[in-house]
């Protein structure tokens, strides 16, 4: 499609300004520009239509089926964004006397009660502004406990599973750890006699997600966190992601005592394209002298990891999520996204193989290896033709430890009519690569974009229009 500035018109315009009714001035010369800027010139009704055009060409949770494993792309219901919109809340500034913002530090004391509630610790803290932050933020809080006991030169180390999200030795890494992997056994749960021997004085921590990326809830969970309190380490739980245990298992239960969670994926954010999120942090008692501070609940002088609160609004609509669902509601929901997640992989088994054949939690792996070999046709080439059946590729290649991954999570928001209507084209899919491998090869072929050399894109994206280019 043409770019707005393409369609602009010299001379067109839609500005409705009143009269100025106050003396004008002039800007000084030296404050002025020299040439007028350039803005696309157009009448309202042609840039609602390409606003309306852009839409159309996005795809989003209400456009179609979303099964982006890990990512969690769930309905989020339009009274959470009602909430968030309430004047009280968007028109307060963040220098506003706390006094006179009560309301809003309700909305943080009553969150904080219901998430700390489902984490199963005893406090938090809103600032950090996305998942990867409140790692961060979570692994400081184990650095600073070793540090307060003068163990810290040492404790060197922290573990991470080699099916963990890549932030977590990233995060590991920026807080000055070295990474060490722990395999995970045939079952995909963390190799126990593995763990045992990377464990030792120089563990600071162990970096977990349970139920682990390949949807598999670790059965060795409490005798996992047992051995690294031994060690003298501290565990660190990555619930970006508590869809499958909200409600059911408190990670505090499980022996862990930090986490981090996103309130974008779980409770009620519509996420992607960078925000905003938020990644509450919390923690068992032990550790809450540790937490970074915000001004408005503990006052002026605190320790900060960012401005201000955070993303308050984020915080908002979760609240409004969970007091909508309720204490029931919000164990259903997990219930829900586990039952449809094995429902679905029940539906594609038969065709597609899953990477682990038991019950999945909240999301489930398929491994194209074989059938890539049986047809040529790659995870890339499946996730691209389903563009064209309407439906958001699941993640690709991702757990590393499966090859030729394809991570479905379809959430607990699909109705079983949509599910069924999701396995049936997965099923169809699955007999077209023996059929048309080539069709599959150059799919999508109804997309606006079909195959962007995905390294430039990544290293070298091209995100502004210049009239000079
Ligand atoms: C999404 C995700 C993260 C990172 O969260 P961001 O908000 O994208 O920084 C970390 N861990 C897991 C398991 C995730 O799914």
């Amino acid at each position: 499609m043409e770019l707005i500035f393409e369609k602009s018109v010299s001379g067109r315009g839609c500005s409705i300004l009143p009269a100025c009714d106050v003396e004008t001035a002039s800007l000084p010369a030296n404050l002025s520009r020299e040439e007028p800027p350039v803005l696309p010139e157009m009448a309202e009704v042609d840039i609602s239509r390409h606003y309306t055009e852009l839409c159309g060409n996005v795809h989003g949770v209400n456009s179609g089926f979303y099964p982006l494993g890990s990512c969690t792309m769930k309905y989020n219901p339009r009274i959470d964004e009602e909430m968030a919109a309430l004047p009280g809340f968007t028109c307060i500034h963040p220098l506003a006397p706390t006094d006179s913002v009560k309301g809003c530090k309700a909305v943080f004391d009553t969150a904080k009660k219901y998430l700390l509630e489902i984490f199963g610790m005893d406090d938090c803290t809103f600032q950090p502004a996305a998942g990867a932050h409140g790692e961060f933020t979570g692994v400081m809080l184990i650095k600073k406990y070793h540090e307060s006991r003068g163990d810290a030169d040492r404790r060197t180390k922290i573990i991470v599973p080699d099916s963990a999200h890549g932030t977590n030795p990233a995060t590991a890494s920026m807080c000055g750890y070295t990474v060490v992997n722990v395999p995970s056994a045939s079952d995909g749960c963390v190799d126990l006699e593995a763990l045992k021997e990377v464990l030792g004085e120089d563990t600071a921590g162990l970096m977990l997600t349970n139920p682990n990326t390949v949807g598999i809830f670790d059965k060795n969970i409490l005798e996992i966190t047992r051995r690294v309190h031994e060690a003298g380490g501290l565990c660190y739980y990555d619930g970006a992601n508590l869809n499958a245990i909200m409600g059911i298992v408190r990670p505090g239960d499980m022996g862990f005592d930090c986490i981090h969670s996103n309130l974008h994926k779980t409770f009620a954010t519509p996420h992607g394209g960078g925000g905003p999120g938020a990644g509450v942090v919390g923690c068992k008692d032990f550790l809450a002298k540790f937490l970074p501070k915000s001004a408005l609940m503990d006052g002026e002088d605190a320790l900060q990891v960012r401005s201000f609160s955070g993303n308050f609004l984020v915080v908002v609509k979760a609240l409004a999520y969970i007091m909508t669902l309720g204490k029931e509601g919000v164990t259903e929901a997990a219930q829900n996204a586990v039952l449809n997640a094995n429902y679905l992989m029940s539906r594609i088994k038969g065709t597609f193989k899953p990477a682990f054949d038991r019950i999945c939690m909240h999301e489930f792996v398929l491994d194209l290896s074989g059938y890539k070999e049986e047809t040529g046709v790659s995870a890339l080439d499946v996730a691209k033709t389903l563009i064209d059946y309407g439906m958001h590729p699941p993640t690709m290649y991702f757990p590393l430890i499966v090859h030729e991954a394809l991570m479905l999570e379809p959430t607990e928001t699909e109705s079983k009519e949509n599910l069924d209507k999701a396995a049936e084209v997965f099923r169809k899919l699955y007999k077209l690569g023996f059929d048309d491998p080539e069709y599959m090869k150059a799919a999508p072929h109804h997309a606006q974009i079909a195959r962007p050399d995905e390294v430039q894109a990544a290293r070298n994206p091209v995100l502004r229009w210049s009239k000079n280019d």
